[in-house]
């Protein structure tokens, strides 16, 4: 199963991608993760994308399919993965389809999570105060001011996303404001 699954940050993508993880038994691709574990081990495109992250806007489309590219090809993305956070542009999204085209591979599903973006804002100060309870340190970029800035960044560059990707068939949809089980259930519906 190959799966993208679109939406803004704070809409819990992430949350449900570590559940079908365990459900799919593929790998979850999060370009941010990965972009913070090369930031946390001073790589120098963790050197590069470290400003640009902290203030909320996006790495180049160049440094983020190069990390993709490598990381499919790693022997647990063979059953396929879940991609959570890439691609992010059109850029990206042609890219990736040139890639997947060389390895003859096909999408399964691209997955828009529908959300109220002015409850996001909520959501987002809300994870901060929860992972901050658990002792665990806060992503710099999980506050208001920075948040907004990568809400910008969604509207304007990665939404054109769902028009591509309806073109090409394979886009649905899922109502992210429902509870988190629900989403689960409605990502069952779709996925299996
Ligand atoms: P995320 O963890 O997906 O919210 O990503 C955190 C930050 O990493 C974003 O605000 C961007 O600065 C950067 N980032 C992650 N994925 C991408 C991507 N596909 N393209 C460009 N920047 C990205």
């Amino acid at each position: 199963m190959r799966i993208i699954l679109l939406g803004p940050p704070g809409a819990g993508k992430g949350t449900q991608a570590v559940r079908l993880v365990e459900r799919l038994g593929v790998p979850q691709l999060s370009t941010g993760d990965m972009l913070r574990a090369a930031i946390a081990a001073g790589t120098p495109v963790g050197l590069k994308a470290k400003a640009i992250m902290d203030r909320g806007d996006l790495v180049s489309d160049d440094v983020v399919l190069g990390i993709i590219a490598e990381r499919i090809e790693e022997p647990d993305t063979r059953k396929g993965f879940i991609l959570d956070g890439f691609p992010r542009t059109v850029a990206q999204a042609e890219g990736f389809d040139r890639m997947l085209e060389q390895k003859g591979l096909k999408l399964d599903a691209v997955i828009e999570f529908k959300v109220d973006q002015d409850a996001l804002v909520e959501r987002i100060v809300k994870r901060a105060k929860e992972t901050e309870a658990r002792g665990e340190p806060v992503r710099k970029d999980d506050n208001p001011e920075v948040f907004k800035t990568r809400l910008e960044a969604y509207r304007t560059q990665t939404a054109p996303l769902s028009t591509y990707y309806e073109g090409r068939g394979c886009l649905r949809a899922v109502d992210g404001m429902r509870p988190i089980d629900e989403v689960t259930e409605a990502l069952k519906k779709i996925v299996g």
